[in-house]
């Protein structure tokens, strides 16, 4: 029998795991990739690239290496918690070298078009058009997994700004920022408080005049290192402190997640607080930021209601002269303009089963990859996103009905709108352990801690007790790999290894207490396995 075809439409992360992903289920993967490499928005470059994510030279990921590696292929235990972007690509390109995915992927190939053939409603079958140095070519397909990201089209709100046309200095996009060489002794404003804005205000601020940090809404500022130095989302994803938060409910995670972070700096007093809670927006997260403020580098403010050619106006009726410069760090929007025919997205909004499956197609042979926002880590998401989908090419996994995909779209839709704050930024929004353990559910490669509790006590342990790591998605089921156990009980080590960079001696009671601990630990199993279930 031939084997299915399938078009993997871009060759950042979501395309090379489902590149993957095909050549497991003995799929043919053909990936199309408009620019000349691999690594989508983490491969940096000086100058924005049209059609690919741009990003500044000093990004650091804020989701740790542990839960952001792709669930066979662990980040190598040396490199930091919290990565370079340069080290990301690095890991990136190893991914792609030691699965031998390059071979699958046409480089400078632009997909145009990706249209029904006429006899899709029994084929199930796509036309694909590309172009690469100005030849276009049409190719079939059994299949198509969209992977083209959701953070490159800039959205850039100028229309919400009156007077910026007349403003004499620099105004750009966050998008175009790369570094703050030319920013230093200036004063500059930045618009948006996500992660963009908070990086850029802290990073300018090194060497600004001043820089205003101006936020519509404020926000919560969640922080990178957790208690004991261990990255937040290991710290705070696992699945019994889910489940905790299951029972207590959103008002209660809320004001206990609000009081820690105000106990790190409060934020009303920093001119932060807003009036929503702390889990109805997508984090940001910034170490740095309360710093910065504290020493008045940083000045947050309202929104700016006007601008002339010098100077801005706020809300709050002050006015900040002499600035040089504004950068909007206010998010991006997306689309598929290839796909104009089966798939709308108006202000950010789409309708996908599942955030992959468009639900009015006769045969469900297009997924769309990686379009999630969750509060967490991307890739390992879009990594199960593509095993569920080229399950479901081959027929071996089944969509629901139509219109069941229909009233599960729309009852996401509203638990979406009622739990955060109305935003364009707030459209595909996913926690991490639900959207992994649902999409896993749909796979049947959800981890069972209370089944392994008799046979593998040490594992059910970690299970229940550690972070949410992807490869606890590869222990069963359809892709299970004999070193996700191993790689599951080494977590911590690969934690804590990069930081072994001075030789010490472990004291006595440190060690004494560890062994204690993990004692009390051992003891508590049954009973924190029975309380789970
Ligand atoms: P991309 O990386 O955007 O790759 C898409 C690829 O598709 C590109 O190579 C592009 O050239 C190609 N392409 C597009 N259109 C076409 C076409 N028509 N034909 C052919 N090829 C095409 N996520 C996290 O999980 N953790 C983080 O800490 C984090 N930090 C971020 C920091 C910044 C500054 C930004 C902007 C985003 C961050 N993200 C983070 C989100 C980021 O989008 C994901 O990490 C990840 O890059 C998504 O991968 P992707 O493959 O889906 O998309
Ligand atoms: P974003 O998360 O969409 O944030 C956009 C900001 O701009 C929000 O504060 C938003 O406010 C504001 N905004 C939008 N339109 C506005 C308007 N008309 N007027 C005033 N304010 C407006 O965008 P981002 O910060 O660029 O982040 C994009 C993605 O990249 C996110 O996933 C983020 O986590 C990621 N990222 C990660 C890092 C990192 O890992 N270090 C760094 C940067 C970005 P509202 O909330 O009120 O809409």
């Amino acid at each position: 029998m031939t084997k299915q075809r399938i078009s993997v439409i871009g060759a950042g992360a979501s395309g090379l795991s489902s590149i993957k992903c095909c050549l497991d289920e003995d799929l043919e993967p053909v990936c199309f990739e408009r620019t000349d490499d691999i690594g989508g928005l983490w491969r940096y470059q000086e100058n924005p690239e049209e059609g690919r994510a741009s990003i500044y030279k000093s990004v650091i990921i804020n989701t740790s290496k542990e839960m952001m590696c792709f669930s066979d292929y662990p980040v190598p235990d040396h490199y930091p918690n919290f990565m370079h972007n340069s080290q990301i690509l690095e890991y990136f390109r190893m991914y792609a070298k030691d699965f031998d995915l390059l071979k699958y992927i046409q480089f400078k190939t632009t997909v145009c078009s990706v249209k029904k053939r006429p006899d899709f409603s029994t084929s199930g079958q796509w036309e694909v058009v590309t172009e690469c140095d100005g030849k276009k070519e049409v190719d079939v397909f059994d299949g198509v997994m969209v992977c083209t990201g959701h953070h490159t089209n800039a959205h850039l709100p100028l229309e919400s700004f009156p007077g910026i046309e007349k403003f004499k200095g620099q105004y750009f996009h966050s998008r175009d920022y790369k570094n703050p060489e030319a920013f230093a002794g200036k004063r500059v404003i930045i618009i948006g408080i996500g992660n963009s804005g908070g990086d850029l205000a802290v990073e300018i601020s090194h060497t600004a005049k001043q820089v205003f940090l101006s936020t519509r809404r404020g926000a919560w500022i969640l922080n990178r290192v957790a208690d004991r130095g261990y990255p937040f989302d290991v710290a705070h994803l696992s699945r019994l402190q889910h489940r905790l938060s299951k029972i207590c409910g959103q008002a209660l995670t809320n004001a206990y997640l609000e009081k820690r972070l105000n106990q790190r700096f409060d934020h009303e007093m920093f001119g932060l607080k807003p009036k929503h809670r702390a889990l109805s927006q997508h984090p940001t997260v910034n170490d740095d930021l309360p710093n910065r403020i504290l020493s008045g580098l940083v000045k947050v403010k309202g929104n700016v209601e006007a601008f002339s050619e010098t100077a801005a106006v706020f809300e709050d009726g002050s006015r900040e002269d002499d600035i040089d410069a504004v950068i909007f760090a206010t998010g991006y929007s997306f689309a598929f303009p290839f796909l104009e025919d089966s798939i709308k997205v108006v202000k950010n909004k789409i309708s996908l089963y599942k955030k992959v499956f468009p639900p009015n197609l006769e045969k469900p042979t297009l997924a769309i990859i990686g379009l999630i926002q969750p509060l967490g880590a991307i890739m390992p998401i879009a990594e199960l996103q593509g095993r569920w989908a080229t399950q479901v090419f081959k027929g071996l996994k089944k969509l629901p009905s139509q219109s069941e995909m229909m009233a599960d779209i729309s009852k996401t839709q509203e638990e979406m709108a009622k739990r955060y704050v109305e935003s364009q930024r707030h459209t595909i929004q996913g926690d991490y352990i639900d959207s992994m353990e649902e999409i896993a559910g749909l796979l049947g490669v959800r981890p069972s801690p209370l089944s392994l509790a008799f046979t593998d006590p040490k594992l059910a342990l970690q299970l229940l007790l550690g972070p949410c790591t992807p490869a606890q998605f590869r222990l069963r089921g359809p892709g299970k790999w004999a070193g996700a156990r191993k790689t599951i009980l080494s977590t911590d080590d690969r934690i804590r290894k990069p930081m072994k960079t001075r030789v010490m001696d472990k004291s006595d009671s440190a060690a004494s207490a560890v062994a204690l601990g993990r004692f009390m630990l051992a003891l508590i199993l049954f009973a924190v396995i029975v309380a789970y279930f």
